[in-house]
């Protein structure tokens, strides 16, 4: 696993956004096969959408051979609902790129019989090449909360009452309007990415990334299946690495010197 720690979120969405950008360049110069990409919503990515955004109008990137793959996506909202996930997704990313639009695959919150063809588009495209993610307070990857299956495949979940309290700030903080459900792919969906890019910013979600890191391999805290990736990337502002014991922070600082000369 490495570990990036970065000074802030603004930092870390940029080296998020050079590290994929370089990626789907280095595929294009060896195959024409698509760069198949992982993509999540909420506040952690917001930064690295920015950026990609800001290298696509650059004419630093084009994202005309990427294909993607959403998360997840709330069960029973509509789809153009503001909190929809299939509407964060345009109004951050694909409504600014030239990603084309047979391209985009996001789970469909209504029509929970799709499950499996989520799994076996993925399949289809030839695995995933890079999955980006974020962690909920409790340690959650995409929507596999605590005592998830860490072998899970893309699914229903109920969410926690913490995960409904946490994103009732995007339904008027009102925890009755938040969905009690949500499609996500599963951890195994996940660990099966050739790279796995993990996003954790703000001491909110230090003591879930001292875990990750840290802790056991559990179904606790489902970030920690990421121990058993062999390509595991954690990218964390200042904030998020608070809890980690200095002699943690220490190695992965030195470590990542090194990798840097
Ligand atoms: P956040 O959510 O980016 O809005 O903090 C992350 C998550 O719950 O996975």
């Amino acid at each position: 696993m490495r570990l990036i720690i970065e000074e802030n979120d603004a930092k870390a969405g940029l080296w998020t956004a050079r590290y994929i950008v370089a990626r789907i360049k280095e595929k294009a110069a060896r195959t024409d096969r698509p760069f198949v990409l992982g993509l999540p919503t909420g506040s952690t990515p917001v930064e690295t959408y920015k950026e990609l955004v800001r290298l696509y109008e650059a004419g630093e990137v084009s994202f005309r051979n990427v294909v993607t793959f959403n998360m997840d996506e709330y069960v029973g909202i509509p789809e153009d609902h503001p909190e929809s996930y299939h509407t964060f997704m345009r109004r951050h990313f694909f409504d600014h790129v030239d990603v084309p639009a047979a391209n985009i695959h996001i789970l469909d919150g209504n029509a929970p019989d799709l499950q499996k063809e989520c799994e076996r588009k993925i399949v289809a495209a030839g695995g995933i090449d890079l999955f980006l993610g974020g962690i909920g307070e409790d340690g959650h990857i995409a929507f596999n909360e605590p005592y998830s299956s860490l072998v899970s495949r893309t699914r229903v979940m109920t969410l926690t009452p913490e995960t409904v309290a946490v994103n009732s700030r995007f339904f008027d903080n009102d925890v009755n309007k938040v969905p009690k459900q949500a499609m996500s792919v599963g951890v195994a969906t996940i660990m099966d990415s050739h790279e796995v890019i993990i996003q954790a910013f703000g001491h909110k979600k230090a003591r879930a990334l001292k875990h990750g890191v840290e802790g056991c391999y559990s179904h606790e805290w489902t970030i920690s299946a990421l121990q058993v990736h062999p390509a595991g990337i954690i990218v964390a502002d200042e904030a998020a690495v608070g809890e980690l014991k200095v002699s943690t922070y220490r190695y992965f600082r030195e470590l990542e010197k090194s990798e840097r000369l």
